[in-house]
């Protein structure tokens, strides 16, 4: 399958990733979005996505992004990226619905296929390979190339995590040609914290608690905490990774208050737990190692359900 087969004769098109947009998320976006940009000019293109933290924003052409999705449109053709299904894509949803074709590019093993094409490969490092194999590679530029590698990075721990493979390497490899500034890319989008963002990871793993004989993590954070911190909860990024590579420790669980009083929660895991399927227990999805969800209650009550459903399927 070829991206140019796919847009080839769309007049209006419009992309989408999932809520809360993360590197892998707003990387392949925007890698579609200059895609088509530079070499469909007569199409008209949308990009929608919720608000993207700051540090993507030297992306190329971010600044077009939408956040709002308000106007009535219907679109030739709608992508669904890195998203694993239809209530993911939030208020673009009813686009996607609405389009006359649609196409997904995914690699969530909890993707159910959701739309009439699909390009889903559970075992890629993240949506930007995906985007990158679909891609003609003279046709990807420095800019291009700029949104890849954001995601791979951030999918991948910067090449970390088990979902990197050798091809993920040859794929950044390709990337890094194209005259990308790698070591600022994973300086200023990964590595890089403000002082506040420290502090309440320091906060996170002084209240982490030891479930199980200690192969289970959890820590939580709240809005009374975020407002103390002055942080929001794109910048508890990192926290749950932290929380995972505690000697000993299978599960990592990591959640924070929405505010609705929901909580969101993060799942990470070493060794041979589903990540997926436990988050897919509790309506959320996501990936074998790396997953999510949202839950209701108290802390307690939440911890003590987490823990149960662990320790039932350890
Ligand atoms: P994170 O913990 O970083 O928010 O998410 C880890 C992975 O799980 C990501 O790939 C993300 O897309 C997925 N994920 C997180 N929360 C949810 C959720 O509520 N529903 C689904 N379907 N996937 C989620
Ligand atoms: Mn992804």
């Amino acid at each position: 399958m070829k991206l140019d087969v796919v847009l080839e004769g769309k007049k209006r098109i419009g992309l989408a990733g999932h809520v809360r947009p993360d590197g892998d998320c707003a990387g392949s976006t925007l890698a579609v979005y200059n895609y088509i940009k530079n070499y469909y000019p007569q199409a008209e293109v949308r990009l929608y996505l919720e608000p993207i933290p700051n540090i993507f924003k030297f992306l190329s052409r971010s600044e077009e992004i939408c956040n709002e999705c308000s106007e009535e449109e219907e679109f030739d053709l709608f992508i669904a990226l890195d998203c694993g299904d239809i209530q993911r894509l939030g208020k673009a949803a009813k686009y996607f619905e609405a389009a006359k074709h649609t196409f997904c590019i995914d690699h969530h093993v909890s993707n159910q296929a959701f739309a009439e094409e699909n390009y889903i490969f559970p075992e890629a490092s993240s949506t930007c390979e995906l985007v990158f194999e679909l891609m003609e590679k003279e046709k990807i530029t420095k800019e291009i190339a700029e949104c890849l590698y954001t995601g791979i990075v951030h999918d991948t721990g910067i090449f970390q995590y088990s979902c990197t493979s050798s091809k993920t390497m040859q794929i950044a490899g390709v990337l890094m040609d194209k005259g990308i500034d790698y070591t600022k890319i994973v300086d200023d989008t990964f590595n890089t914290k403000t002082y506040n963002q420290n502090r309440i990871m320091g906060q996170a793993l002084l209240d982490s608690r030891l479930y199980l004989d200690g192969r289970v993590i959890v820590s939580s954070v709240t809005q009374e905490q975020m407002k103390e911190f002055d942080v929001l909860p794109k910048h508890l990024e990192g926290i749950v990774s932290q929380l995972r590579v505690t000697k000993g420790v299978e599960v990592a669980v990591f959640f924070y208050e929405n505010e609705d009083h929901t909580y969101k929660v993060s799942l990470r895991v070493n060794g041979d737990f589903d990540a997926a399927a436990l988050a897919m227990h509790f309506g959320g999805g996501g990936h074998v190692k790396a997953a999510g969800c949202t839950m209701e209650g108290t802390r307690e009550e939440i911890i003590s359900e987490i823990v149960s459903e662990i320790q039932r399927r350890i």
